[in-house]
């Protein structure tokens, strides 16, 4: 596997840190040992996240091809945007973003609050758009890129979660690569890798990653998109290409991708009664935070896959926290008895 080939720009602090999770192993039983990989502490660049580990492996070919404006898309509480509009403020880059409804959700200030705010204030031009759900290219993405280059701007194509773009796997094959590295220093290696899935580059790098050592079918990826036939294909046909760009050795096919669907649930953005308990469970047991649309709903699957049992005793199994929390302020009014 050949990942050093390609250019990275370093956005983020650095390798992110794993955590025992001890209060709450103990609490589910004290049999298998839960870890996190704080990803969601990764930069000092609006917070980070599982998108600006990604962007490492974009924002080169950006700067190269001397594109001003970073263009970028997704739902209206989208931790994706705000993070494109937080790097293209570090770099001094016009930033656009197509923010659409995603979530059928309408707390107060959905729209004013968490990751939209941020972007407002990073400078970013957000522009809010009717359209609904969907994982794939859009129009109004389309119609983003052409107005920049109607005003003489050159606009750079950021797709949802970085997903489509060629190399947004890349930055979690890195991932894979940083946690092999840290096992040799913890002397001892994690049986499983938990990690919530939408757009699927996430799961689909850490796929290849960790197929470099056998352990591809360990990643066990947590629908989040209910819509997860879409999300299964995305993770493979994104692995296969990340594969090839690698020249990873192996050929992935569709028994290396493990996506659990029974968590993601009612839909997209809603958060069903076990995400709102395992939030909950997480942040009184261990002080972290995770949020209604993403992190609470692979820590659900975590935490149900522990108790049924489904994790062997003496399994240990890494969480990684990709993010999300500025999201939570969207959701005040579930949260306003805690
Ligand atoms: C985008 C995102 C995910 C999903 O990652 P994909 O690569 O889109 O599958 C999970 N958690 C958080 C916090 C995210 O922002």
């Amino acid at each position: 596997m050949n990942l050093k080939k390609f250019a990275r720009y370093p956005l983020t602090f650095g390798p992110t840190p794993i955590q025992p999770l001890k209060r709450l192993s103990a609490h589910l039983g004290g049999k298998v040992e839960l870890y996190a990989k704080r990803e969601d502490c990764n930069s000092g660049l609006a917070f980070g996240g599982n998108k600006t580990r990604k962007l490492e492996y974009l924002i080169p070919e950006a700067l190269e091809g001397g594109y001003d404006t970073l263009v970028s898309i997704g739902g209206i509480q989208s931790n994706q945007t705000r993070q494109v509009a937080a790097v293209a403020a570090h770099l001094g880059l016009k930033c656009v973003l197509v923010q659409e409804n995603w979530v059928n959700y309408s707390d107060a200030v959905y729209d004013r609050v968490g990751n939209i705010e941020m972007s407002r204030i990073m400078g970013a031009d957000v522009r809010l758009d009717a359209a609904g759900f969907d994982i794939g290219i859009r129009k109004s993405w389309e119609d983003a890129m052409e107005s920049v280059r109607q005003s003489g701007g050159k606009p750079y194509p950021i797709p949802a979660g970085c997903s489509e773009h060629p190399k947004g796997g890349l930055g979690f094959v890195a991932f894979a690569e940083e946690v092999r590295q840290q096992e040799e220093e913890l002397g001892f290696k994690f049986d499983y890798i938990v990690t919530c899935a939408v757009t699927g580059s996430t799961q689909a790098g850490m796929v290849v990653g960790f197929a470099a050592d056998g352990r591809a079918d360990r990643v066990i990826g947590i629908d989040a998109s209910a819509k997860p036939q879409q999300t299964f294909d995305q993770i493979l046909r994104i692995a296969k290409n990340t594969a090839g760009l690698v020249e990873l050795n192996y050929d992935i096919t569709e028994k290396d991708v493990v996506l659990d669907t029974r968590f993601g649930g009612p839909e997209y953005g809603l958060p069903n009664d076990g995400t709102l308990e395992a939030i909950r469970l997480c942040a009184r047991t261990e002080g972290i935070l995770t949020d209604p649309v993403y992190e609470g709903k692979s820590m659900h699957g975590m935490i149900e896959k522990v108790r049924l049992g489904e994790f062997p005793a003496g399994s240990k199994v890494l969480y990684a926290h990709l993010g999300g929390v500025p999201a939570l302020n969207a959701y005040s009014f579930i949260f306003r008895n805690g």
